[in-house]
């Protein structure tokens, strides 16, 4: 079978959940060979083992993390060049995701298509899915030159174990010399106890209709009590009101969860540029007539202040 390529997103060897749903999708194409760069990177190799990896290619070397993303684009591109019939390589999207994948497009002349929420395999190569223009319509491509580098959003495929060898090999990597960007420290985000925003599997966002930073209380409430993350529409980021690390939208993050509540939004296009591709929408604004109901699955009118202490009471009540 061929090989698809999956770059794995890990903290010390900690696998992020967006990793093993790309493996599911890899798994369609062909076998599944990860690729673990960083400190602890060994540390990933059983659980990638036991989601379908047949092989672990492991870099620790220093260089990986001294650069922005150069270091991890030398060793992706070593990684490619230790596979056999290579048919995609597969990158979890985020910032990093996104730059690693289009430089390694680059260096091996291949045509990159990003934030896929669905891949499948093709005759001429693996069919991507992904919502564009603001999350207004569906574009299904091919590329049509060299393997296909191909970046996956959050949330677009199921976790599935699936035991396979998961044979650990040591990368070895020539790195293209002296960054012009060099990584002085890390500094860990603080941690809120929640789940990541695009991760998530529920997230609830709040909008300029919270009226103030005070009641974004009520979101966290709603957000603690289905285990989900907490995002906040533009209006309410400009405020002040909450982090823009929160902010979803074009200007945003995109995420797309199985359950987002957008508490008191309006409904932007360019809000819903981030969170149009979520599995279900609910929500709850005081005017039927704002265009989020447009989009909602399910839509409460009313006021927030109302509905939201009552159904955050009962779902913690079950
Ligand atoms: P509003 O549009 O003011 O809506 C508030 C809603 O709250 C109203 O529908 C109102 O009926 C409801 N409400 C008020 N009180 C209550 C109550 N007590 N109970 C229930 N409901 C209540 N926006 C983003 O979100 N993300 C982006 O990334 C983003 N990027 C942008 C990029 C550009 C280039 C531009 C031009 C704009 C961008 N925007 C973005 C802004 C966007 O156009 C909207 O202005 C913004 O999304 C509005 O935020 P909102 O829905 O919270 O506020």
């Amino acid at each position: 079978m061929a090989d698809v390529l999956v770059l794995v997103d890990h903290v010390g060897g900690a696998v992020r959940k967006p990793v093993l749903e790309v493996l599911t999708l890899a798994r369609r194409l062909g076998d599944p060979v990860a690729v673990v760069l960083g400190a602890g990177a060994g540390g990933a190799a059983g659980v990638l083992g036991e989601h379908g990896a047949v092989r672990v290619l492991v870099c620790e070397a220093p260089e990986v993390e001294e650069s922005l993303v150069v270091g991890r684009v030398d060793a992706l591109e070593a990684a490619f060049g230790a596979l056999v019939d290579p048919v995609a390589v597969l990158v979890p999207s985020s910032g990093e995701g996104r730059e690693v994948a289009a430089r390694l497009a680059v260096r091996v002349g291949s045509g990159l298509l990003t934030d896929a929420v669905d891949v499948v395999g093709g005759e001429e190569g693996p069919v991507v899915t992904q919502s564009v223009f603001a999350a207004g319509f569906t574009a299904v491509s091919r590329v049509s030159r060299g393997v296909p580098v191909i970046t996956v959003k959050p949330n677009s495929a199921p976790v599935e174990a699936s035991a396979a060898a998961g044979a650990v090999e040591v990368l070895e990597v020539e790195f293209s010399g002296r960054p012009a960007a060099r990584v002085v420290s890390r500094t860990p985000r603080e941690a809120s106890g929640r789940p990541e925003l695009t991760e998530a599997a529920v997230v609830v966002s709040g909008g300029r209709g919270l009226g103030g930073a005070e009641n974004f209380a009520l979101v966290e409430a709603l957000a603690d009590s289905l285990g989900g993350a907490v995002g906040a529409s533009r209006a309410a980021v400009d405020a002040g009101w909450y982090p823009h690390s929160q902010q979803v939208g074009q200007t945003g993050r995109s995420v797309s969860p199985q359950l987002y509540i957008a508490v008191g939004i309006s409904g932007a296009i360019q809000h819903r540029a981030g969170m149009q591709t979520s599995k279900t929408i609910v929500a709850v604004n005081k005017d039927p007539e704002a265009p989020i109901f447009d989009l909602a699955d399910y839509g409460v009118v009313g006021d927030l202040f109302t509905v939201l202490p009552q159904l955050t009471e009962d779902i913690n009540h079950r």
